[in-house]
């Protein structure tokens, strides 16, 4: 069955609908009430409340008197339940003159107004007998303009009328719970017989949806939470190096520190996932485990997203293992046949202690003499899938991942709901507040005046750009024409340009120029996003700011203020809607990557968050990460229990009926 084969959809209204995201029957029939209205239950006058919503039945005793208000034609009647009296004022709708007979009785549903003891009902829903409108609890959903909640309210029981949905949970759990049918559900949800049967519903659907999710991000993988693992012993070169540290833990990395020292030390593999922002130090606590590890007789592996990452993480660790004799290689793509080799050779051997690479550390011929702990840097970028196949591949290996994308704790729960959780919650002492500032696009000058002050004074620069398909439309500025744009504007500065395009070398070229300051400006598109540390570059210019999300948004402003320059990052925007300038100034005002997660989170909806693909059609109806998360920790956990015992036939089925219900999934890359 399609929209249009509903009865009264034509055309028009489809396009309303769409305006709704509802393009198919199933969204129509999943689409979630806002909230219901008891129109069923009957008030007497004198038991009415201000501002409350309420049926009454009244007699009219004086009927259709013209009151000028305000331009509008307003038509007042008086009325009685034969105890109290009742204003019922109609405006702009005339007609309800000849509509409403004195000493005639009538149910009305609206809005109670009571002022100065005065009772009044502006434009009621009204009928003479206990039905249609009247006498039920009705479902109230997001409208659009044009589309009014009675007419939807008529399709939505139309199309469940016919639709024969496939129950999505396991049998198991539907047992367990005792769960009507889905069909049940829906009819539940549309057409309750009381607000609280109605609300139970919903949670069941929230339900659902909490577990579905759990289907789609662990593509059939079991994470396991609680494993034997290789202890790392207490030793005094990890007491070395916290003692000779050139500055002062922060609150936030001494907890971290401890908590992971405890884990480390524990017989149970530590499954760790370390929570901060951008420059909140991070790094210093990830160092802390390597050297304790190593200490204690066992290798490190440290993975990060990009060779560009490897490579700076690499330096760093470099720098401090040295000071205790420790081995440390780099391997990417770029290191040759000859030396991969070598390394391979001594990995297996121990002579190395720590390797620094990118997700190429998993593979098949990389194998270690005594793997203990396994880092990675910016988590957000590995998949369930590769975590698992790590911890696989390793037993009792311990695994730290470090992430720059803070989120509010439910997401946490649904995305590493396996792990322990260790927040850096401040920054370093010292910190300067990065200044943001929304821009228009029409302020682009304004802009580069402001980059050349800063490159003047020795600093360097970003220009961001978001990628763009091909098929999006071409007023959005890709890398490419900015770098072109800029070239003439800045002529006694160097600029380059880094895209997915570029080639690897290239890549890795200009920025290890970027680096040491040969290049003055670097125009990209997020490529750069993740873990980029230059020091001396205190711009960010962001293009398109309102193509991202607000915690990319953060993370990229994190590139900057890495050093100890004032920094700053111009947020230049070509569409100021009403919407975008809300989400915009958050970022003016506030430089806390938790709060900004939070607000991003309510701003776009989990399914926006998560990275659900297939926009428009892929959503979480039901869900609400703030209210449910009893609902989200309870699927979790019984997600856990069954999928340790589901059948593989059973996890396929599932999750294709995930993917027809929710659409792509790819959790773990948020963008
Ligand atoms: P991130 O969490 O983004 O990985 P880093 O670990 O790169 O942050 O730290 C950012 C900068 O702050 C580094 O230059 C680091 O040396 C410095 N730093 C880390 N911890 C502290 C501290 N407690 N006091 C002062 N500076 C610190
Ligand atoms: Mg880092």
């Amino acid at each position: 069955m399609e929209l249009k084969d509903i009865k009264g959809l034509g055309p028009k209204k489809i396009e309303l609908l769409e305006k709704l995201n509802i393009k198919t029957i199933s969204d129509l029939v999943f689409y979630a009430p806002n909230y219901y209205e008891d129109r069923k239950k009957e008030y007497a006058l004198s038991e009415l409340e201000d501002s409350a919503n309420a049926l009454i039945k009244v007699r009219i005793t004086q009927g259709g008197v013209f009151i000028p208000i305000k331009g509008m034609k307003a038509i007042k009647f008086r009325a009685s339940d034969g105890v109290g009296a009742i204003d019922i004022v109609y405006y702009n709708q005339v007609w309800m003159k000849k509509n409403l007979k004195v000493g005639s009785w009538y149910y009305f549903f609206g809005k109670v107004k009571i002022f100065r003891g005065q009772i009044s009902m502006a434009n009621p829903i009204y009928s003479s007998t206990k039905s249609g409108e009247l006498g039920e609890i009705v479902p109230v959903y997001p409208l659009t303009k044009d589309l009014s909640n009675k007419v939807l309210r008529n399709f939505i029981n139309e199309a469940i009328k016919e639709y024969k949905p496939v129950d999505l949970l396991p049998i198991d759990l539907i047992d367990r719970y005792k769960l009507p049918s889905l069909k049940d559900i829906l009819r539940l949800v549309h057409q309750p017989d009381s607000i609280d049967e109605g609300k139970k519903a919903i949670k069941i659907m929230s339900y659902i949806e909490a577990f579905l999710i759990q289907v789609a991000s662990h593509k059939g993988i079991h994470l396991k939470k609680k494993y034997d693992g290789k202890v790392i012993k207490d030793n005094l070169i990890e007491r070395e190096f916290l003692a000779t540290l050139p500055f002062r833990l922060t609150g936030g990395q001494k907890s971290a520190i401890v908590e992971i020292k405890q884990d480390l030390e524990s017989d149970e593999a530590m499954n760790r996932l370390l929570q901060g922002d951008v420059g909140s130090g991070k790094t210093v606590v990830g160092q802390y485990a390597a050297i304790k590890s190593v200490a204690a007789g066992y290798q490190v592996a440290f993975m990060a997203p990009t060779a560009i990452l490897a490579e700076q993480n690499y330096k760093k660790i470099d720098q401090v293992a040295n000071k205790f004799h420790m081995k440390v290689k780099l391997l990417t793509s770029s290191v040759t046949s000859a030396e991969r080799a070598e390394i391979i050779n001594e990995l297996l051997n121990g002579n190395i202690d720590i390797i620094v690479g990118t997700h190429s550390l998993l593979n098949e011929e990389i194998k270690f003499k005594a793997l203990g702990l396994v880092i990675i840097d910016e988590q957000h970028r590995f998949g369930v899938k590769q975590r698992a196949e790590l911890i696989e591949k390793e037993e009792g290996v311990n695994l730290l991942v470090m992430s720059a994308t803070p989120i509010p704790r439910s997401l946490a729960l649904i995305l590493y709901g396996e792990m322990d959780i260790s927040e850096i919650r401040e920054l370093p002492e010292g910190r300067q507040k990065i200044d943001t500032f929304a821009m228009s696009k029409h302020q682009f000058q304004t802009v580069n005046e402001f980059v050349e002050k800063e490159l003047k004074k020795g600093r360097q620069a970003y220009y961001v750009c978001p990628l763009i398909e091909e098929s999006e439309k071409m007023d959005l500025t890709s890398a490419t024409e900015l770098y072109k744009r800029l070239i003439p504007v800045f002529p006694d500065f160097n600029i380059a340009i880094v895209t997915g395009r570029t080639p690897e070398d290239e890549k890795n070229n200009i920025m290890s120029e970027f680096y040491n300051g040969s290049i003055d400006i670097l125009v990209s598109t997020t490529v750069i996003e993740v873990g980029i540390d230059v020091p001396n570059a205190s711009t960010m210019v962001i293009v398109n700011a309102e193509r991202f999300g607000l915690s990319q948004l953060h993370q990229l402003r994190g590139r900057v203020g890495r050093g100890k320059y004032k920094s700053y990052c111009l947020l230049v925007c070509d569409d100021m809607s009403d919407d975008t300038f809300t989400r915009i100034k958050t970022m003016e005002r506030s430089n806390d990557g938790f709060e900004i997660a939070s607000e991003d989170l309510r701003l776009r909806g989990p399914g926006e968050f998560l990275g659900l693909k297939q926009s428009g059609r892929a959503r979480l109806r039901f869900l609400k990460f703030d209210e449910d998360m009893d609902i989200i920790i309870k699927a979790k956990k019984d997600y856990d229990e069954w999928i340790k015992n589901a059948n593989t036939d059973e996890v396929k089925v599932l999750e294709d009926n995930t993917k027809d219900f929710l659409g792509e999934f790819e959790i773990g890359v948020l963008n």
